[in-house]
């Protein structure tokens, strides 16, 4: 009886979902890696692609149980997409938002933390430029004559980059940010930019997630739980929620603190 009076002191609550099903924002789970390029390893041996995929299944359910959001996935299998390919993909289903899940390797065992890229031109540490470098180059797997993306495609694609469409993920990078505090350890510095392959849809706010160090090996522990990665999807969970909340439908291009 208590659920009756709470139904009915919020009537129509769950009718914009039915409503318009078709029309719920489409977030796009980009997974790293997969299949012959198994990503970063750690020094026990776990392969990045294994976290990168099972972090997206949590973030699939996570999201889907809000019922707010349709999701899909660059791949749901251990299986080689190129970059070329997965920003594609993001494209072609005209998505809201696209997630690329990674894990870091950093030189020092002691570093950890995740970390939230978006993308630009220049990197914001040399790090980060290697970082990029190490990602984008994913698509040497490919082979020779299956380039991923190729510098006049790249080139197009960074130039077409609107502004929205900048304001909009450096948005969602902040929301993360402010989600993961106390809750999912942070890089000193977690906010990060660098000239990501994944990120230079042109149409689609991107932002490429570092969700812990592999080459950490209290990072390790925490990618490897099951567990944490279901807390980790709860928080960038709600880190979307609260960017649909604020930001969609208006984009102002005049917000400022845009990565150059
Ligand atoms: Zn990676």
């Amino acid at each position: 009886m208590g659920a009756g009076l709470v139904l009915a002191a919020r009537p129509g609550w769950a009718r914009p979902a039915r409503i318009a099903r078709a029309r719920l924002p489409l977030i796009m789970i980009d997974p790293g890696h997969g299949g012959h390029d198994p990503g970063a390893i750690a020094p026990d041996g776990v392969f990045e692609k294994h976290i990168t995929l099972a972090s997206g299944f949590a973030l699939r359910g996570a999201l889907l149980a809000t019922g707010r959001y349709r999701v899909n996935m660059t791949r749901e299998r251990d299986v080689f997409v190129t970059l070329e390919g997965r920003v594609a993909d993001a494209v072609a289903a005209n998505a809201d938002l696209f997630i690329a899940l990674h894990c870091d390797h950093l030189p020092s065992p002691e570093l950890r933390g995740a970390s939230i890229f978006t993308l630009s031109g220049n990197a914001s540490d040399g790090l980060a430029a290697k970082l990029a470098n190490d990602e984008n180059s994913a698509d040497r797997f490919a082979g020779p004559g299956i380039a991923g993306v190729s510098p006049q495609v790249a080139g197009i694609l960074a130039s077409l980059e609107t502004r929205a469409t900048r304001v909009s993920a450096a948005t969602l990078a902040q929301d993360i940010r402010t989600s993961f505090k106390g809750v999912v350890p942070l890089l000193p510095d977690p906010s990060r930019s660098a000239n990501f392959a994944v990120l230079r849809d042109p149409s689609t706010p991107s932002t490429l997630l570092e969700m812990g160090c592999l080459t950490n090996p209290l990072d390790e522990r925490l990618l490897t739980s099951p567990k944490h990665r279901a807390l980790m999807a709860a928080r960038l969970t709600s880190a979307i929620d609260r960017y649909f909340d604020d930001f969609a439908g208006s984009r102002d291009a005049s917000a400022g603190g845009i990565p150059g």
